[in-house]
């Protein structure tokens, strides 16, 4: 698949689920309202969806949420999707959670083929974590990073910067990854859906802070590392890890765009910044062919904009996207 713009789309990111059970003061409101069961693919569909992209050159896929893992029997989508590992048509599975669940599911995961995980973790304060994610607690995905461990996943950990949360924390953060051998990434808070009360002009902290205060304690040396997506890398030379920036805000990464998203509905987002988007379930309900998904699928690909405009300022006091996070699974 190439789209209009020269760039071969090789990664598909999934969210399963719209749900979770932590409620992240920049990602949900607490009072969520969820989709009805009867409007969410069935596994079964996700698995065919799946593996129409599998078939159209997707090498990479990305399970994600609201949070995977709390998606009822939800193992057996990863065990079917693991065929297309064992096949070759596939390089990569893989998934994006809380870790909340990673103490049961970590060994499975394993075995069905997953040898990356990301986990999102923005602070090691307890409190702060609570505060944070409203109800999460840090030692259970404590556990669950020993669990995986154990397990023989790599993980990398996640951590959005929030303004006035975890800015002093950066450092001890780099710190506790080198020594648990984890890549870390730093995310930028991304103007997405109403969240009730918080104001993301307060959480926003651009990364070129970040990255001034880690300079006090650490040597961060610049490296070619690129993975098609909007992180930019450094290696850490204290710890022999690497920290990534996602900076949507300050930077422009569209340009190596290699993904586009589906949400647990069958609703293809061709880019994470943008409102256009393609109904997939329409076409896959309507036959148990995939021709008609197939022709929905490449329509939707030249259809894939040059980029987002993700805009925080004063003036925009509403989301730039409508559309929560947990949507499209980041
Ligand atoms: N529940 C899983 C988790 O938290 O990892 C997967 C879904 S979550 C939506 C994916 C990532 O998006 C997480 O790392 C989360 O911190 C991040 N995220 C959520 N809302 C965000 C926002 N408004 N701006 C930036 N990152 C956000
Ligand atoms: Fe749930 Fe992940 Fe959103 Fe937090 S960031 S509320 S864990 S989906």
């Amino acid at each position: 698949m190439i789209d209009p713009f020269g760039r071969a789309i090789t990664y598909l990111r999934v969210s399963v689920t719209d749900r979770c059970d932590f409620r992240c003061v920049y990602c949900m409101a607490e009072d969520m309202a969820f989709l009805p069961k009867a409007d969410v693919l069935t596994l079964e569909e996700l698995d065919r969806l799946c593996s129409a992209f599998v078939h159209h050159g997707v090498r990479k896929l990305r399970l994600t949420g609201g949070e995977p893992l709390v998606r009822r029997n939800i193992m057996w989508l990863f065990r079917r999707l693991g065929r297309h590992l064992d096949s070759g048509d596939l390089d990569e599975l893989t998934v994006t959670t809380n870790g909340s669940q990673l103490e049961r599911y970590a060994d499975e995961l394993h075995a069905c083929g997953v040898r990356r995980i990301n986990v999102s973790i923005d602070t090691l304060d307890p409190d702060k974590f609570q505060a944070i994610t409203r109800w999460g607690k840090l030692d259970k995905v404590m556990a669950g990073l020993d669990a995986a461990d154990r397990a023989g996943l790599k993980v990398k950990i996640n951590a959005v910067a929030l303004k006035g949360v975890n800015d002093g924390e950066m450092s001890a953060m780099v710190a506790w990854c080198g020594q648990r051998g984890y890549d870390l990434t730093f995310i930028e808070v991304m103007p997405m859906g109403e969240i009730g009360g918080e104001i993301r002009l307060d959480q926003y902290l651009p990364l070129s802070m970040v990255r001034a205060e880690l300079q006090k304690n650490w040597t961060l040396d610049e490296i070619d590392y690129q993975t098609g997506g909007p992180a930019r890398y450094v290696r850490v030379k204290e710890t022999g890890h690497r920290v990534g920036f996602i900076t949507p805000m300050t930077h422009n990464f569209c340009e190596s765009c290699n993904r586009v998203r589906l949400t647990c509905t069958g609703t293809l987002y061709m880019c994470l910044g943008q409102e256009d988007a393609a109904d997939l379930r329409g076409p896959l309900r309507a036959s148990e062919g995939d021709e008609a998904l197939s022709r929905a699928i490449a329509e939707a690909i030249a259809r894939k904009p040059k980029g987002h405009d993700f805009i925080i300022d004063r003036r925009r006091s509403r989301p730039a996207v409508s559309r929560h996070m947990s949507v499209t699974g980041g």
